[in-house]
């Protein structure tokens, strides 16, 4: 799998703050190629600096930081979702194992610490180790709007919790 660096991704974290929370714009603008899934509570998008093929996040609609803020329905369909968005992941990339995680706060680095997201990165051997890819700049050449177009399919067959 062709790789390269991106070290402009840096500098679109630091521009974050001035253009306001990349998740909630997704949302509000309903973003084609970039919302795979869209519940009564939660969300499935696309991250457009993926840290790898098919490197998609799970977030509230609403923007939140913690989990103390989430009710108990955005818990249900947000931990409902993940599940069914591993699955997804599983069954279309095929990947050799799954990476999922949260980054809370900012210096765990959290690229947009106010709207809680949990990330999750399919792995195949060989493309990197794991800290590099919390904490990293890659990018991967197969373009996200062919991941979309595999997975967005199986994400319009997802019944959301809250429907
Ligand atoms: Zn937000």
């Amino acid at each position: 799998m062709e790789k390269i660096w991106a070290p402009w991704r840096q500098k679109y974290i630091l521009n974050i703050k001035k253009r306001g929370c990349f998740l909630c714009n997704i949302i509000k603008k309903q973003e084609k190629g970039l919302l795979l899934f869209r519940g009564g509570y939660c969300c499935v998008v696309m991250n457009i600096f993926p840290y790898n093929n098919g490197h998609i996040m799970v977030a509230p609609l609403k923007h939140k930081n913690s989990f103390e803020k989430f009710t108990e329905d955005e818990k249900n369909e947000i931990f409902f979702i993940f599940t069914e968005s591993i699955k997804i992941i599983q069954e279309k990339m095929k990947p050799m194992g799954i990476n999922t995680g949260l980054n809370l706060g900012k210096y765990a680095g959290a690229g947009v610490p106010g709207h809680l997201h949990f990330h999750i990165v399919p792995r195949w051997a060989g493309d990197t180790s794991f800290m590099p890819i919390i904490s990293d700049t890659k990018i991967i050449s197969q373009s996200l709007e062919d991941v979309y177009k595999i997975l967005k399919p199986s994400f319009d067959k997802i019944k959301s919790t809250s429907k």
